[in-house]
This record gives structure tokens, sequence and C-alpha cells, in this order.
């Protein structure tokens, strides 16, 4: 099966629409097509095809976008890279990737060495190679691929297909509706698949985006009660600062709004009930990079009686728990669909991610005897930091690589702001400060994967088979 190319199809069936919206300007489907065209035939003049990995090291702006749009008429595959990562996270990924390009953004050259880096700047300089956009996109070619950390401390390269978000998107707009009016602001990371499923849609919907370069609560706050936009993602930060913003100015939202997708982790009772004063809809999500975005979604109507619920599966997708569990049991999440990734890339290309078309989320949960789920336990311990996913093993491995360091746990606490935050338990060789071990890790792993307290003890609690018992080191923050 292919799909006619999204842009090409897009800018013939509704050209003269809004595509892209920044600040005061805007770009509709026809001008960002032609815009895409002409940044592809310089991409191909650097030697970009559709068999090339072309790795990407961007923030949000227009420039951005038009590159991934080049990238996609070219037929290359996007790995996309998150700004926030050391310079050693970004060089694994690098390599794990085996990019032959790195295409980065001005102002985050200095983040990391690479021999094919083209600066964004350098692109428009380069000759225009005569190009004709891929007519048709094959359903299992792979657009971008993200990285999502694991368990061993490696994070993995996730393949997201033409089929992946374009059954996400349609999922999407079944559950959701869609309209020709709509406007999707974008504050999430274009990187992570919460911004980019933003994008697919706009293709695919023929929708709008305002894209903001990251998230200000004012701005947004703005947005929505200015009417230029219908609906939103957020993570559970950001609505709360998005809500106490109109809280304190005493703002009213428009009609316009229709509502906010807020996933990544659970969202509090209380952020929805706060929304709803404001006439917002927030629709809790679940899903992850391996399903591109939502898998299940709670309907408003839904949201008090079903409280801390995520909500039943979108219309394409199937959800089950474990192999058979009755309702009510706890277990292993599983999910099926067209979103469902087909699999890894380098080091973990050869794991299967599928059993009988079934996806193992290490997510434990249940559903209830209506069929609504209820995730109770994050695989893996882990950490969500502000809609950022921290694994304590990724932090340990680095913090065992200093002399100074025998042993080293790490497990999540509380905290007002960001949800949650890393903290570390070490046991040490020889005397060290905790500012030190900060050092140590800065540069190493990004700023906010760095604990936000260090404590020395005198052994980590332990299981039998001697692995960390990270649940018993939560019970010592
Ligand atoms: P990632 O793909 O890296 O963004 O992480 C996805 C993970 O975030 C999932 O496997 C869950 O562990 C967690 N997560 C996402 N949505 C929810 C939710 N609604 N409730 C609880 N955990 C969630
Ligand atoms: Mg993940
Ligand atoms: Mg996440």
């Amino acid at each position: 099966m292919s799909y006619p190319n999204w842009l090409s199809q897009r800018a013939h069936l509704s050209g003269s629409r809004m595509a892209l919206a920044y600040g005061r300007e805007e770009w509709t489907f026809e001008e960002i097509n032609k815009i895409a065209i002409e940044y592809a035939e310089r991409l191909v003049s650097i030697g970009i095809t559709d068999e090339t990995r072309v790795a990407i090291l961007a923030k949000s702006h227009p420039e951005s976008v038009f590159i991934m749009y080049a990238c996609l008429h070219t037929g290359c595959e996007m790995v996309m890279l998150n700004e926030r990562l050391s310079a050693a996270e970004l060089k694994y990924q690098l390599a794990d990737s085996g990019a032959d390009f790195l295409l980065v953004d001005e102002d985050l050259q200095e983040k990391v060495d690479f021999d094919n880096k083209i600066l964004f700047g350098e692109i428009k300089n380069r000759n225009r190679t005569e190009f004709i956009p891929i007519a048709e996109w094959r359903e299992d070619r792979t657009i971008s691929i993200m990285y999502t950390s694991g368990t061993t401390g490696y994070p993995k390269g996730v393949r997201q297909t033409a089929q992946n978000h374009f059954s996400s998107a349609v999922s999407s707009a079944l559950n959701i509706g869609i309209s020709p009016d709509d406007v999707w602001l974008c504050v999430m990371p274009l990187f992570h698949i919460s911004g980019f499923s933003i994008l697919m849609r706009s293709l695919i919907y023929g929708m709008g985006v305002q894209l903001h370069p990251k998230f200000d609560a004012e701005s947004c706050a703005r947005e929505l009660c200015a009417g230029t936009v219908t609906h939103m993602s957020v993570v559970g930060v950001t609505l709360e600062r998005v809500l106490n913003q109109l809280e304190t100015e005493n703002l009213e939202v428009s009609p316009n709004f229709k509502s906010m997708l807020a996933g990544g982790g659970p969202v509090p009772v209380s952020y929805i009930e706060r929304a709803e004063k404001f006439g917002i809809s927030v629709l809790q999500t679940y899903g992850m990079t391996e399903t591109s975005s939502q898998t299940t979604t709670l309907q408003p109507a839904d949201a008090k009686r079903k409280i801390g619920s995520s909500g039943k599966p979108l219309f394409l997708y199937q959800i089950k728990i474990g192999t058979d569990a009755a309702a009510g049991e706890k277990a292993e999440i599983l999910i099926r669909g067209p979103q469902v990734t087909p699999g890894y890339i380098g080091k973990y290309a050869e794991r299967e991610v599928q059993n009988d078309g079934w996806f193992s989320t290490g997510d434990i949960g249940y559903l209830d005897e209506e069929g609504f789920l209820f995730v109770v336990d994050r695989r893996s311990d882990l950490i969500v930091s502000g809609g950022e996913n921290i694994y304590p093993a990724e932090i340990e491995k680095v913090l065992l690589g200093h002399p100074a360091v025998r042993e080293a746990g790490v497990c999540g606490m509380p905290d007002e702001t960001w949800g949650e935050v890393p903290v570390a338990f070490v046991v040490l060789n020889e005397e060290i400060s905790t500012e030190s071990l900060k050092d140590f890790l800065t540069g190493r792993i990004a700023g906010y994967k760095i604990p936000k307290a260090i404590r020395e003890v005198e052994a980590l609690p332990r299981n039998a088979s001697n692995k960390v018992l990270r649940r018993e080191l939560k019970t010592w923050v």
C-alpha cells in the first residue's frame, strides 16, 4: 500500500489554507510546499536521497519545519535529536543511528561535533538540483526515528512509519473530530512525538499549526483568549502553568477553543476541574514514542466518573492486560494496531517489538468492568519530570563511571513544579562532595536528569539477585 505524497496532495487539495503561523507570519500549504521543494532541491545537491538517514538538531521555528518537510519530499529518514541532551548523549544517538548527515540549527551548532554537519544557513547557500518530489510514499516507509530511553540505560531509536503517523492522525480525528478551521497550538518540542504528530496531523487534516519557539504560559494564555487556536497539546506542568496564568490574570478563554490533549503522564483531576471553569475540555491520553503518541483517550464526559483513568482505545487500536487478565486485575499493558512501531534501529535493530501484533509496553495497568484503562505503574521505575522521561539506569550508569562511586541507585521524588525529580543514593570508595559529583554529571547527561540531591549511604537496598530495589529507595527520600 502507498499514500500519495502528503505535502503535494495537501497543496493540491487545499493549497490556499493556512499551514503554519509563527508570530505574525503565515504560510499556506501551497507556499510551504513550494519552500519545501526549494529546500529539497538544495538537500539533493548535498547528497540526500531516499536512502539517506538525516539527523536533525533544531529548535522550534519555521525553518525547522521547512527543512523537515523538505526531508519528507526527498524520502530520507529523519532522526529527531533532543536539543536538551548532552554532547555525549547526542554523540551516542548519531553513532547508533548511523546518520549520514547532521542538519543543525545555528543556535545549536556548538552542541555536538559530527563529520557531515551542515548548518541550516549553509543549506540555503547550496545550489539547487532539479528534483521531482517522490509521488507516493510506501506505508512502511520510515518517516521519523525518535530515541526513547530504556531500562538498560541505552536509548533505543524507534522507527515511525508513514502508516504509524497516518493511523495515529486518523484515529485521533475520529476521536476528537476535525473541522476546516482548526488550528493546533504547538508548544511541544518537534523532536518529540507530541510535537511532531501535530505536523503530521496538519498535513493529513489540512489543519493550521500555530508554532511557538518554546512553551511560555503567557503567550499560550493569549492565544487561548484571542481565539486564534482551537487545540493544544500539553503535559501536566504546562497545563498547570497555563491555568495559573488564566486564573491570576482573570482571563476569558475564547469559545473558538475546543480541547487540550494531555499526555506523557497522569494529569491530576484538580487541573481538569480548574480547566473546566474556563470551558476548556482536557482529554487525557496514554501513549508513547513506540505508538506514535496517543493510544487511549478519556473523554471529558467520563473524567469525573473515571478519575485517574486514561480512557479507552482510539478506534483502530486494541488494548489488553497481560495474556488473560480479568477486569480489575493488574498486569502489563499490551497494545495492538497500525500505530505500533515495526521496530528499533541500531543496537536494538534485532529486537522483536511485536508478538503476533501485540506490543508489550512495560507499563502496568488494568481495565475496569467497562473497559477503561488505568495505568498504575510506569515501566521500569521511569521518572517523568515535566513531561521528559528519565530512566534511573541512565543516571546510575554515568555515576558509576566516577572512580569515587562504588554503588549508585536513583529514584524519583515528588516535586511540586515538575511532578517528579531524580534523586541519587551513592556508596562511596572515597570522600567526594555532592557538588563534584554533579559537576561530573554535567555535560555527560542532560541538565534535567541531574539528580536534585545526591546522598551518601552505607549500602543500597538490594533483592536476592542483587538488583537495586528502587521502590525501597523511594521510602528513603
Ligand atoms: P515516551 O514514549 O518516552 O514519551 O514515554 C511514554 C511513557 O510515558 C509510557 O510508556 C508511560 O510509562 C508514560 N505515560 C504516558 N502517558 C501516561 C499516562 N496517561 N499515565 C501514566 N503514564 C503515562
Ligand atoms: Mg520512552
Ligand atoms: Mg514522555
